[in-house]
């Protein structure tokens, strides 16, 4: 009340005020499951837009911190830090596997996409960026569009994924899983040519569709799903796709299977299912526990770790950072060392009797700790 009183006048609230009841939690960071010696976490707040968003910047060991920014709508705080703390760290190993002279970081915004969003909210979020002096350099994520990133940029320099730049990032990271999974079928069939392999593709979006238009050049034959009836239809006449339905998926002969939609779709339910001897897809956050990586290769199940296959589009974002500036055929070149990447991943794990999400992991940390590029 006193507090609502004082905001009406225009003062500041009586110090006393804000005192929380007792037995009432306080959020934890240091000791968060998630927290993983963050270097930097920064609440930012303003009223005056509606801005609440954190921005995290997990290392900057290799480079300045860069990851996309989300706006949800999170059920709590604590929600919202444990997924901002968790996404940081994976683009601190995301860029790391990928070669790039980048650190890990990303922020999120809370609120409704629908309701909340204004330049006057997203200038407000560049003026807290900006404070950062350039540790940490935002981009697009969920709910973000490059038109809300312009709004950013009238502030603060540090952003990337501009228009007329690197743009949009799903054709090249398309390009970055096409590779990723052509050295997976170098490593499991002795062969990368992916004619006649069958590819089962969940998810049409921004880049599943391009990854069939790939796959579909190269003669393979596809078998598609996705929510969106329009997105099948699609992939049905211009690549000769067979439809299948949304569980279906898992179930099919297919050579290889793609997950391009949604996370955690490695797990318990739908690992025995696969037929398909390896798994290569975009989405993030595949397995849905770790152990599921394991589950995988008891499975005898080659499976290309996500961060690293899915990296062609942050690639394309570094590449806009440059001091030489962007450059589409560079890009692309450093976009198909992907292929590499994961086959030394696969050979590594082999060698190690270990699966490959866990090698993956390990490579990216013997990359951070030496503090230099691959
Ligand atoms: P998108 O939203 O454009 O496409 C996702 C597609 O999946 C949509 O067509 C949607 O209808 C479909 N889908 C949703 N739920 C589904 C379900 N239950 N079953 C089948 N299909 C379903 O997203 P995108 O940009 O193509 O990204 C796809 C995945 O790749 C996401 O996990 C994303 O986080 C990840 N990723 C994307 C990029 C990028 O450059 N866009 C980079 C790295 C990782």
């Amino acid at each position: 009340m006193l507090h609502f009183a004082a905001q009406k006048s225009g003062k500041v609230p009586l110090i006393n005020s804000q005192i929380k009841p007792e037995g009432e939690s306080d959020v934890a960071v240091f000791n968060h499951p998630e927290f993983d010696n963050h270097e930097q976490v920064v609440f930012c707040s303003d009223q005056q837009t509606g801005l609440r968003a954190i921005i995290a910047v997990h290392s900057t060991r290799l480079g300045p911190a860069v990851g996309g920014c989300r706006l949800w709508n999170y059920a709590s705080d604590e929600e919202a830090i444990a997924d901002v703390l968790r996404l940081s760290r994976g683009m601190t190993y995301k860029n790391a596997m990928a070669g790039l002279p980048l650190g890990g970081g990303k922020s999120v915004i809370i609120g409704d996409a629908k309701t909340i969003k204004s330049e006057a909210l997203f200038q407000a979020f560049g003026r807290m960026l900006h404070r950062l002096s350039g540790s940490y350099y935002s981009a697009e994520d969920v709910n973000i569009t490059t038109g809300d990133i312009m709004q950013v940029h009238k502030v603060t320099p540090y952003v990337a994924g501009l228009e007329g730049k690197s743009g949009n990032p799903g054709p090249f990271t398309a390009i970055g899983t096409y590779q990723g999974i052509k050295a997976a079928a170098m490593h499991k069939f002795g062969t990368a040519d992916l004619a006649g392999k069958t590819i089962a593709v969940q998810g049409l979006g921004s880049v599943g569709f391009y990854l069939c238009e790939h796959l579909h050049k190269e003669g393979a034959k596809l078998i598609v799903t996705d929510i969106n009836q329009a997105a099948v239809d699609r992939a049905v006449t211009q690549f000769g796709a067979t439809a299948v339905g949304l569980h279906g998926i898992y179930e099919v002969e297919a050579d290889i299977y793609a997950p391009c939609a949604l996370g955690a779709t490695l797990n318990d339910d739908t690992i025995g299912l696969l037929k398909a001897k390896v798994v290569a897809g975009c989405a993030n956050n595949q397995l849905k526990q770790a152990r599921h990586g394991e589950m995988l290769r008891q499975r005898g199940i080659l499976y290309a770790p996500d961060y690293v296959i899915n990296a062609g589009g942050i690639i394309n974002v570094a590449c806009e950072m440059r001091p030489q500036g962007y450059n589409a055929d560079e890009s692309t070149a450093k976009v198909n060392q992907i292929y590499q990447t994961l086959l030394n991943i696969f050979q590594r794990a082999d060698a190690e009797d270990k699966p490959t999400s866990e090698i993956a992991d390990v490579m990216a940390q013997e990359i951070i700790s030496r503090g230099q590029q691959q």
